[in-house]
């Protein structure tokens, strides 16, 4: 493959990684180590000849990492066949320093670094998973590809809290946004599937996957995110409760005695559709709600309210749209809360089709009525192929 690119995907606990050709999108092979960092791991690997997994410790990303490469060895595809031409990582927080990707030199590693306390969980992970990869593949050129960059064409109205000028000044507390790959994907495949250039549409884009988010995109550019400082604000999700009062912190320390930790804890891994419901996973909660479970109802109905919310906000933001775009897991797969999350909103030409809406068509695609005058679409996300992309046009940009 001409243009093979590694894409590592580091989460706080977990590795993604993917060996895709940046021009095709075809992923020769993949897999995911989980559980990093606790007493047994798991690594799934999914090569040539199928999927194989493996349970053991694996303390941190290095040794997550380096368990990856010793998969490709193991199980194929041979990365020295593929002939490498980058290694693309995904980076959660780039900070305001970071609008588009960049190859990683000392000083890339540096501001990545300067960044962790913006996101403790996850830039670490990140920055591990660089040193190794710039220890085993030496000259490889290596990009990273942050998941902010997108959302900082925010205007400042956009991603600025109301709160004291020098707390921004001083402690960098703005807006920021993630999902940047994705959302990246996905209107350029959104426009695409509308027959317009990218920087001819207004999407609100939702991407519904463990982590949810959405975006206004006006002109093809994002002007509005619902995640802010951290991945916590905004939309429910699996396990993270999204938008709260900001008094919640102090209402729980004075009154029940809890530990700052404590409540950061709850707040990203004990809420969501898991508090409401006791389930993190969305077809869980689907399930049970069929079956007429009254926490799965709730967690259902309160996920979907909260996304509706934001999609009239944003149409607010953006006065005129498009196309109304979801996306990932829950996105693509649902038609349950597809429907749920924009009923209601017929009078903004809103709305979707019950027969294409749940057509088990898996492609991009239309899910609003015939002639609508906001189109609803479904467009897969494919992340792993965007980081590819951006890495092999990091690596071609003329020196300089
Ligand atoms: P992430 O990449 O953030 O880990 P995904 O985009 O894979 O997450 O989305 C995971 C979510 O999508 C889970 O809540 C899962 O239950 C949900 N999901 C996947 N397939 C379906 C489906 N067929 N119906 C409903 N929900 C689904």
């Amino acid at each position: 493959m001409a243009d093979s690119v590694l894409v590592l995907n580091a989460g706080s606990s977990s590795l993604k990684y993917s060996l895709v050709d940046a021009a095709s999108g075809t992923a020769a092979g993949s897999g995911l180590v989980e559980r990093i960092g606790e007493e047994t791991g798991v690594l799934t690997h999914h090569g040539p000849d199928g999927s194989t997994r493996a349970e053991r410790p694996f303390p941190d990303h290095e040794s997550a990492l380096r368990a990856a490469l010793d998969a490709f060895a193991a199980w194929g595809p041979s990365l020295d066949e593929a002939g490498l031409s980058a290694v693309g990582h995904r980076v959660v927080h780039g900070g305001a320093l970071f609008s588009a990707p960049a190859l990683i030199d000392d000083d890339v590693v540096a501001a990545v670094t300067d960044l962790v306390p913006l996101a403790p969980l996850h830039n670490p992970a990140n920055l591990r998973c660089i040193e190794t990869a710039r220890a085993v593949f030496d000259d490889l050129p290596q990009v990273a590809v942050f998941d902010t960059a997108f959302h900082q064409t925010l205007p400042p109205h956009a991603y600025t809290y109301a709160l004291p000028s020098d707390w921004v000044e001083e402690m960098h507390i703005r807006r920021y946004g993630f999902h940047g790959t994705s959302y990246s994907f996905v209107t350029r495949s959104a426009a695409d599937l509308l027959g317009r250039p990218v920087d001819g549409v207004n999407l609100v884009v939702l991407h519904l996957g463990n982590g949810a988010s959405a975006a206004a995109v006006a002109g093809g550019r994002s002007v509005e995110t619902s995640m802010g400082l951290s991945p916590l604000e905004g939309l429910v999700m699996g396990t993270r409760s999204g938008d709260v009062d900001p008094a919640l912190h102090a209402h729980l320390h004075r009154q029940h005695g809890w530990s700052l930790d404590q409540i950061d804890r709850s707040l990203n891994r004990d809420s969501g559709l898991k508090g409401i419901s006791g389930h993190n996973d969305f077809r869980e909660v689907s399930r049970l709600r069929d079956r007429g479970d009254a926490r799965a109802t709730l967690a259902f109905d309160v996920f979907c309210h909260r996304i509706r919310k934001y999609v009239g906000a944003y149409y607010a933001v953006l006065g005129s749209v498009d196309a109304v775009v979801f996306t990932a897991g829950v996105g693509e797969n649902s038609p349950a809360a597809r429907a749920a999350s924009v009923s209601g909103l017929e009078r903004l030409g809103i709305a979707v089709d019950p027969v294409r809406n749940e057509a088990p068509d898996r492609g991009a695609r239309f899910v609003s009525p015939e002639g609508s005058d906001v189109a609803v679409l479904v467009v897969p996300t494919n992340e792993e192929w965007e980081i590819a992309q951006q890495a092999m046009a990091v690596v071609r940009e003329p020196a300089g």
